[in-house]
């Protein structure tokens, strides 16, 4: 299926690796324009080269209000237009409640939050300009089915699905959609890490551990893979998904048991 993207520009926001990098790589396969952003501007650059001779790649913190205006600003000035945001960030720490400071709470807000109400901010007028545009939010599975001793990721990404529902109603009328998606567990680096730390607490090979904190959970059985939920942010991120705003998707393999 053509979805539609040729000549389109995405911006990733924090796509040096995991997620981010395999939907820059999902647009990139589209035909789409990419930009995207990091941290570190050696590992940024390095992502762009091996996504392709056309990703731009912007030295950025998203959790600097003046970084999020320079990527916005150079994508721009380089593709000449924005169709596409993808709001990505790392994750914050895990902790029990009684555990975390109010710093650790600003921080998870700034990363999680605030980097997404900031980098849509300055996207709108490019999209209100050119007629419509949509705007993709990742954020996590925990938004459905919370996890225990993850307080600071259950509750602020909750302010991200309610930000995106309230801009679905807002911008609709200019054409602009605005999505939720929610990976379950997905084989990315950040992932490993977390397994690999788990084997190491509990004594159990890396399978194992991997088995008991995800697989088990996971009537499909297995661990999604990075281009397995690329695909699903790239329609929805498509003309192929023209209708469909509002909405909060989860990708993983038919972990969340709620009914919706
Ligand atoms: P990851 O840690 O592999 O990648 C995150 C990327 O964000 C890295 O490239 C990192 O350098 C970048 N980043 C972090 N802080 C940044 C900042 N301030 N400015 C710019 N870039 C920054 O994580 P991932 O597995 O790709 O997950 C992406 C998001 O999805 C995270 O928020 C994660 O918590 C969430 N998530 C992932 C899974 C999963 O199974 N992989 C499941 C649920 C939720």
């Amino acid at each position: 299926m053509d979805l539609g993207l040729r000549g389109q520009t995405a911006l990733v926001a924090a796509a040096s690796r995991g997620l981010g990098k395999a939907v820059a790589a999902a647009f990139v396969a589209e035909g789409a324009h990419v930009a995207i952003c990091g941290r570190k501007p050696d590992t940024v650059q390095t992502a762009a080269a091996e996504l392709g001779s056309d990703v731009l790649a912007i030295p950025a913190d998203i959790t600097k209000a003046e970084d999020v205006e320079h990527f916005v600003r150079a994508a721009a000035d380089r593709f000449g237009r924005i169709d596409i945001l993808v709001n990505n960030a790392g994750g914050p720490p895990v902790g029990a409640f009684v555990e975390l400071t109010d710093e650790q709470w600003w921080q998870a807000i700034g990363l999680n939050l605030m980097s997404a109400v900031r980098l849509t901010r300055e996207v709108i007028p490019h999209m209100r300009r050119q007629g419509g545009g949509r705007i993709l939010n990742i954020t996590s599975y925990v938004v459905k089915q919370p996890l225990p001793n993850l307080v600071l990721s259950n509750a602020v990404r909750l302010a991200v699905v309610g930000l995106g529902k309230t801009l679905a109603t807002e911008l609709g009328p200019d054409n602009i959609q605005v999505n939720t998606v929610c990976p379950g567990p997905i084989g990315t680096e950040r992932l490993e890490e977390l397994t690999r730390t788990f084997a190491s607490r509990q004594h159990v090979s890396v399978q194992e551990a991997e088995r008991r904190m995800w697989t088990d959970q996971i009537p499909l059985g297995r661990l999604g893979r990075p281009e397995e939920f690329a695909s699903a942010v790239v329609f929805l991120a498509s003309p192929r998904a023209s209708f469909i705003t509002g909405t909060t998707v989860q990708i993983d393999g038919g972990l969340i048991r709620a009914v919706m």
